[in-house]
């Protein structure tokens, strides 16, 4: 028999956060009367995170654990907890205790009540630093304003998805992973709860600046053509502002005799331009490398070691 719920953890870095997050998550889930594993990935931590992991796993029955080779990122790190895991809800969720385990009961209940897909949506709290709210809100608002499809605001990769959602989701085939984007994408039934995040229980963020971009602009070309055809509507607006301007320059030149009137107006132009063709091209470059990505057709990521998988027959009390 499988388990009926799995928790899927990905974990770099997180050494000081692992052992508590089993013990929170273990607490729910005694009063909730279902089995359950919990899947911990470690996306190539370089602390003791994979040694504690180890050890909760040769401790508890219920803990499995996916070693990566390096460090693959974290949507990769929770794709494969997703593909490997058997529950008939899988709850995806931070190592760091921001997301409360003390939702997870909630969460049940509403896909009891017949909700495929549970997400949270964070209230803001003041721990996040300004500019990582300020940078979250300008984000939401330009890929909604963009995309068909709809994404939600502080709906992080915190959620509750049935089965029939995973399998889906597993057979998405796609490499640049915005994992919150494609499940909106997905439909089903879904429905949303308010948390209020907690703050980090140890340990420093693992999301860089350059991670945090990387995923915005992974949201924002997988789910938007607009930024491609940007491009093309400058052009078609740059030239209808200064084709006239041209032709009246060479009337003047031809018919009167009034110089042309100097170098400024070249200038202009010429750095206008220069700049929409430089925008043009990063663009296509943005899209491009993902279609040299996705063509590529490399693994998302590179397991080193599974544990635990194999016990998955034997057990099945919480
Ligand atoms: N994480 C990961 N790989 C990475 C970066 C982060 O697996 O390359 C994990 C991290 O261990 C944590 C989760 O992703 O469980 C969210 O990261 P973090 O808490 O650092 O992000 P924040 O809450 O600051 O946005
Ligand atoms: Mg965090």
């Amino acid at each position: 028999m499988s388990p009926e719920v799995s928790i899927v953890v990905p974990v770099f870095n997180e050494e000081g956060n692992v052992r508590p997050m089993y013990h929170a998550v273990r607490e729910q889930m005694a009063g909730l009367d279902m089995g359950f594993e919990l899947i911990f990935v470690d996306d190539g931590s370089s602390d003791n995170s994979l040694a504690i992991l180890r050890e909760l796993h040769e401790e508890y029955d219920e803990v499995r654990v996916i070693a990566f080779s390096r460090n693959f990122g974290h949507q990769s790190a929770v794709s494969a907890g997703i593909e490997a895991s058997s529950g008939d809800a899988v709850i995806c969720m931070d190592a760091d205790l921001q997301h409360p385990p003390s939702m997870i009961p909630q969460m049940i209940e509403q896909w009891r009540a017949g909700y495929q897909v549970v997400y949270t949506i964070r209230e803001d709290d003041a721990e996040t630093g300004l500019l990582k709210r300020w940078f979250s809100s300008a984000f939401y608002r330009f890929i909604n304003w963009i995309s068909d499809t709809p994404v939600i605001p502080g709906a992080a990769d915190f959620r509750l998805m049935d089965r029939a959602v995973v399998q889906v989701l597993t057979a998405m085939p796609e490499r640049s992973r915005f994992l919150r984007g494609m499940v909106g994408w997905l439909g089903f039934n879904q429905i949303g709860i308010r948390y209020r995040a907690a703050s980090r229980h140890s340990g420093q963020s693992k999301y860089s600046i350059r991670k945090m971009m990387q995923l915005a602009m992974n949201g924002i070309a997988s789910f938007s053509a607009v930024p491609l055809r940007l491009s093309g509507y400058l052009g078609v607006l740059a030239a209808s502002a200064w084709i006239p301007y041209g032709l009246w320059a060479v009337y003047l030149r031809l018919f009167t005799n009034q110089a042309v009137p100097g170098w400024t107006s070249l200038l202009v132009i010429v750095l206008f331009l220069g700049g929409v063709q430089l925008i043009a091209l990063g663009i296509l470059g943005e899209y491009v490398s993902r279609i040299y990505t996705e063509v590529k057709g490399r693994p998302l990521y590179i397991t080193q070691q599974r544990l635990g998988f194999e016990r998955r027959s034997l057990h099945h009390e919480a």
